[in-house]
Formats: structure tokens, sequence, C-alpha cells
């Protein structure tokens, strides 16, 4: 075993130790063959004192003598294992006994006791477990009497025994000592009672136990050990001191918001004031489960509510929506007590039929209303005692959530859009506009309810200036002034309103069979392409028999008039296909008058893939004034000279390219 050392610093020097080196004996329990002892080793283990560079001993250090195998201890400190110290004989009985470490208090005195405390003890392994052990009761001073029944508040001397974690906060010394386990100590417990009786049975240890944790981090209040009042003989659990935070004084149960200190049991047992008698066995029914939905101090109680707690009622939509403020206002847990916010402002929602309340639309309340405080929500129930109608009392920003038409949330909240109620809107309009044709009525009302409830029908008559722009292909384009104008949403008033005067592009189509077919292809064609290109409608243009799209004015930004193409160049509002085709169209109108020269040009053209790029071209020698020669260099001779016309520029805002005259230009 003395060979097995690989180092002096973390390896005890395993030794054989005569048996009148241990004093105070004890039997700490027995199981089977295994006896276990605790004992003081007088002269105590060698350990390597680096500063010294000699190895000295700790005396009077409390060990276990133990009768077992070797092989499930070590001697290196920083083990899992239990370290060993030496082997020793008894001189009485003969047996040879193994020297352990002793990370242990002395016995209960009760083997029961103590052997619960042995098979809490093998449950550790991890280093988040706490030690659990016999605790004399003099490691504990200030002993008071708590709020909590037969539980006092202490102070653990020593404290708990737990891995220490944190290498850091090691001392360097202990360490060397190998003490891995340190206590915490002047902790503050709870000691509460578990029982008066000597035999004390490991099924009721287990039970009054069970709600406590011997590991560390988590939720349940740790466990620490037992002990014992030697006079009055009660046994006590220890356990930390955040029992008197985290536990219940009035039923002894963990609080279901620890944070709050609000116990979901005994709330619910003091809601039941709040539980009305109002004649009406459903609305209490009501009141109760609504009530019984509570799961957090934040939540809403709630409440029948007297139709007399109402001030400044104020009507908002006839018979269905009203404001007022509440006087006494909602409850709201506040510093461990339920308090009330008066004067709050709510909104009542009548219920329909609400003479006749139906089960169904009680149990639609239980559903759809939350008592969560911040889904701006539902509050009670009152009812108007001349009407007798009942009354939803709502959070009064319950409507910047939630459509005022159909109640539900809005699509869209940030504009208060309800799409269903929008649609339902346009179904009411259907009858009262045709296109003469059924194939296209039900095309129009089909993009309406699936894409674009603002796609519309408009007679041929609502356009104006109507100017034809260029032909290409069989579609003939226009740009118009369209009188009353597109729809746009108005959110402000929950409406529709029109832009009017509005430029718009219209696409005739033609008449043909397939013009649903030809509609969709345009409706695909500009509404993919991500480039956010309004669809207004249909149109016919009555003599022509045309039908017509009519589309943005955002049209000309982005499509080229002459080719229908998206440009080339947005932002220039350039296509490169067009100006090609007018370069091949333009050769025939100048000449260098050499082939090869001509054709390096063309090439050159040809070659422009930007709005910002020169135009290469032909310049008659006779363009050039003020001719002056400025060097010589290499083979060729350099002159300057004034460029009368200038090379041509591309003008966004014109749409054109034009000259840039008189340019200083050099000629090599
Ligand atoms: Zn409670
Ligand atoms: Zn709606
Ligand atoms: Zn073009």
């Amino acid at each position: 075993m003395q060979l097995k050392i690989l180092n002096l610093k973390d390896d005890i020097i395993f030794e054989w130790i005569n048996f009148n080196q241990f004093n105070n004996i004890e039997k700490i329990n027995s199981n089977n063959e295994n006896h276990l002892y605790s004992a003081i080793w007088l002269d105590g283990p060698l350990y390597w004192n680096n500063k010294y560079k000699e190895f000295l001993r700790n005396s009077n250090e409390l060990v276990a003598l133990k009768y077992l195998a070797l092989k499930e201890f070590s001697i290196r400190k920083f083990s899992d294992k239990i370290k060993v110290y030496g082997i020793s004989q008894d001189p009485n009985t003969k047996e040879y006994i193994i020297v352990i470490e002793n990370k242990y208090y002395w016995t209960s005195g009760n083997e029961i006791i103590d052997n619960f405390i042995q098979n809490m003890q093998l449950k550790v392994d991890s280093s988040l477990h706490i030690l659990f052990e016999w605790i004399p009761y003099n490691q504990f001073k200030d002993i008071n009497q708590s709020n909590f029944i037969k539980t006092y508040s202490a102070i653990w001397n020593d404290g708990p025994l737990y891995y220490n974690l944190n290498d850091e906060m090691i001392d360097k010394e202990i360490k060397e000592m190998g003490e891995l386990y340190v206590r915490d100590s002047y902790k503050k417990v709870a000691l509460k009672y578990i029982s008066n009786s000597q035999n004390i049975s490991h099924d009721y240890l287990d039970k009054v136990l069970k709600d406590f944790s011997i590991k560390r981090l988590e939720n349940n209040v740790l466990l620490y050990g037992l002990t014992q009042n030697p006079i009055t003989k009660d046994y006590f659990m220890v356990l930390d001191g955040e029992y008197f935070v985290k536990y219940c004084v009035k039923c002894d149960k963990m609080y279901t918001n620890t944070y709050y200190e609000w116990c979901k049991p005994c709330q619910l047992n003091d809601l039941k004031k709040y539980f009305t008698n109002n004649g009406d066995e459903r609305i209490d029914d009501l009141v109760q489960k609504m009530q019984l939905k509570i799961n957090d101090p934040q939540d809403i109680i709630f409440e029948w509510i007297p139709y007399d707690q109402f001030n400044n009622i104020i009507e908002i939509r006839k018979g269905y929506l009203n404001t007022a403020i509440w006087k006494d206002g909602p409850l709201h847990y506040n510093k461990k007590r339920y308090i009330r916010e008066s004067d709050k402002s709510v909104t009542l929602k009548y219920l329909n039929n609400s003479r006749n309340v139906s089960k169904k639309c009680l149990n639609k309340i239980l559903k759809e209303y939350s008592i969560k405080r911040f889904n701006l929500n539902i509050y009670g129930i009152s009812q108007n005692p001349i009407t007798k109608d009942y009354i939803m009392v709502l959070n009064d920003k319950y409507f910047v959530k939630y459509c005022a038409i159909c109640d539900k949330l809005y699509t869209n909240i940030i504009y208060k859009w309800c799409k269903p109620c929008h649609i339902n809107c346009f179904k009411k309009n259907f009858i009262s506009w045709t296109s003469g044709n059924e194939k296209i009525d039900y095309f129009i009302q089909e993009i309406q309810l699936k894409i674009n409830n603002l796609f519309e029908w408009v007679p041929y008559s609502q356009f104006d200036y109507i100017e034809e722009l260029g032909k290409y292909g069989s579609n003939k384009l226009y740009s118009a002034i369209w009188k009353n104008g597109p729809l746009y949403h108005n959110f402000k008033n929950q409406d529709f309103a029109r832009n009017s005067n509005e430029k718009v592009a219209l696409k005739y189509l033609g008449n043909s069979q397939n013009i649903i077919d030809n509609l969709n292809e345009i409706l695909k064609e500009y509404s993919l392409k991500g480039l956010k290109l309004n669809i207004y409608g249909v149109s016919k243009n009555p003599i022509t028999k045309d039908y017509i799209m009519i589309l943005d004015k955002k049209y000309f930004e982005i499509y080229c008039i002459k080719c229908e193409k998206i440009y080339t160049d947005i932002s220039y509002r350039w296509c490169r296909p067009c100006q090609i085709d007018y370069f091949k169209n333009n050769f025939i109108n100048w000449t260098s008058g050499n082939e090869k020269v001509d054709n390096l040009i063309q090439e050159m053209q040809l070659k422009i893939h930007d709005p910002s790029d020169i135009i290469f071209e032909w310049i008659p020698f006779d363009q050039f004034n003020n001719i002056e020669k400025i060097g010589r260099g290499g083979f060729a001779t350099v002159h300057s000279a004034i460029w009368k016309d200038g090379p041509l520029n591309y003008y966004k805002d014109k749409n054109e390219w034009i000259r840039d005259s008189n340019k200083k230009v050099a000629l090599k």
C-alpha cells in the first residue's frame, strides 16, 4: 500500500496503527458482519508539509474503524472513495481493522435512526448532495419558537456538510489537507418536530421527510439531518431556514408562488367570501368556476359585481357596449393580501339575449375569456337591474386588441384590422355591382375573398384623360385618371375610403374566350414579383369590348413602357433591351467610312450594361475646336480640344440621353 504512493502531497501514507492509539471508541452501527466504530486517533495521520519539507501528523483525528475489505477505499486525498489511513488489530478479538476517514458526527444512540441516516447517506451520488447526518442538539443556539406549529428556528454552529463546488473558494491549505467537503457554519435552520417515540419507523420517517430534498439547487427546501432534544426526547428534522419563507403558515405546504408567498389552496379557501348568491344558480356557478381557475397571484379574481358599483356609464354602441368607472375596482394581490384597485375604468359588454342567458353562452365565457392580468381580459359579470340584461365587465383596453364587431382578436392589432369582418362587409357589397359577365363577377369575388379584398369592378366611365402609351404584342397600354380612385382601409374609422383622381395604368386584355386565363396570368405576373404593385380591379371598354386590368401608377416607375418589361435598372428607369434596340436601329445613321472601325464601334456600344456606362461613338473631326498640342509621349502625340456636342449622359428624371456639350477632351 505504501508503494502505491504517486504524490507525497495528495496521497495518504498508509500505515500500521497500534490499537492503543484509539480513544473514545464508539459503535456507529452494526449491519451484518461489518461493524463500524468512530474513534479518536491520538497521533493522527501523516501528511507532507511542503514548507518544512517533512512529514507531520494531524493529531486527535476523528476516524472510523471498519471491519472490511480494503478495496473500496483509496489513499488518494482527492478520490471520490472514502480515504483509508491504515490497518490495526483489536487485541481482544484479534480482528483486523481498517482505519478510514470519519466525516460524520457521532451516533444518535438509537439504532433505527442510525440505520436510517446511513441509508440516507447511501443516496449520495453527486457533488450536489448534502451529507445527511445526525446532529447533536448542543450544536444549536438561539432556539426560538416560530409561527409554524412545533417548529423552532435556530442557528447551527458547524452548519451543513457539503461538497465545495467552488474551487477558488477553497483555501489552498485546506486543499492540501484534502478537505473538499466543507461546513457552512452558523447556518439558520428550522427544527421541525417529528416524534417523541424511540420506536420511530423508517416508513414514518420517509413519509414526514418526503417533501424535502438532500440535493442542492432544487426547488424543495434542503433537509440536513436529524436531532433530538436531550431533555424532552423529541426528535426533530433539521431543515434549511428557507423553510420559513417557502412554506405557507396556514397549511404547512410549499407556497404555489414562493416569490409572492402565495398559497393557492389557502387563497381559494379565502375566496369563498367573494362567492355570491344572486339568485341565479348558473351565474353563481360561473363565478365559482372562473375563480377556481386562478393559479398565480397576478391572476384576476373574477367576481359578481353589483350594477350600482358603476359610475360615469357612457354608451359606445347602443344596447351592446358601454364604458364605466367601477367604484371599488378589481382585487389585486399586493404585499401578501388582496386589496382593491378603486375607480377602475372598464368596458361593459352586454351578453346576447342576455335576459335568457344560455348555458352555452356561459361556457363560452369560461373558455374564451382569460383571468390572466396581462391578457387585458375579464373582471366579472354584472346585471342591469332594470332591463335584467347580464353584462360582462372587461378591461378598458379590451377593444384595443379585440374587434368590437365580432369580438375576436384583430388580424392586425396595430391597425385594428379584422379580416373576417372586412370579408363580411365585402360580401354585403356583392349585390351592388356586376360586370355583366357571370364569370368575371365570380373571378373578382374569388380574389376579394382569397387575396385582396380591395379588388373591384370599375365602370369604364370612371376613367378620364385616357392616353395611349404603346402597343407591345397584343396588349395595349394606357394611362388614365380614375375619378373616384382606388379603395384603401381607413383603420381609424373601421371603414373604407378612396384616393380620388389617382393616375393608373390600364392594360387591355382583349375579349377572347380565354379572358379569365389572361386575367389570371396578368395577376400572377404583377403580384408575384415582390414589387408591391397594386392591382385595383377590372374594367371593360364599352366600345371595343376589351377587358382591362387596372394597375397602380407605380407601374410606370417599374415597367419600361416601350417593351413592358421590368426596367434593367429601376432606380434609373433604364431598359437595356430597348437601349440595344435603339443602337441597332441607329447603326444606319452614322459611319466612319471604314467597315472595321464601324464594327469596332458597334461592338463597343452593345457592351453597355448600365445607364452610367459611356456610349462609345463615331465623332466627326469637325466636332473639335481649339485643338492644341500639349505633349508627346511614347509613339503618339497628344492634343487638347473642346468637343462641341460632348458625350451622352443618361438623365433618369427625363428618362433620356442628353449631351454634355463643350467638353474638354484629349486627342491621342
Ligand atoms: Zn396554505
Ligand atoms: Zn371582427
Ligand atoms: Zn424596354
